[in-house]
C-alpha cells in the first residue's frame, strides 16, 4: 500500500493537512500554520500574522498556497499546507 510522499511526511511531522476552503481566520490560535512543497519536501513554519496582514484575515489559504514562492526551491508549484497543535505551555 503506498501513500503519497505528501501524506506521509506530513504524518510523520505531526502535521495535519487543512480542509480544503478554510479560511486565515478559521485556524485556532495554537494552530501553528506549516508549509509543505511537493516538489523538494521542506516543510516551513509560516507566520500566521503576517499573511494576515498581506492577504487579510479571511483569505482562503489554499487560494495563496497557489501564489507562495518557495525559497528553498523557489518552485511556485504544489505547496501545501499543513496545521500542528502547538504544545501549549
Ligand atoms: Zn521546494
Amino acid at each position: 500500500m503506498e501513500q503519497p510522499r505528501t501524506e506521509a511526511t506530513m504524518r510523520k511531522r505531526h502535521l495535519r493537512p487543512i480542509k480544503d476552503r478554510t479560511r486565515l481566520s478559521e485556524l485556532a490560535a495554537w494552530n501553528d500554520l506549516f508549509g509543505y512543497c511537493i516538489q523538494c519536501g521542506k516543510i516551513g513554519q509560516i507566520e500566521k500574522s503576517a499573511l494576515s496582514k498581506r492577504y487579510g484575515a479571511d483569505v482562503i489559504l489554499e487560494d495563496i498556497s497557489r501564489r507562495l514562492v518557495w525559497r528553498a526551491c523557489g518552485t511556485r508549484r504544489g505547496n501545501e499546507f499543513g496545521t500542528s497543535n502547538r504544545p501549549r505551555d
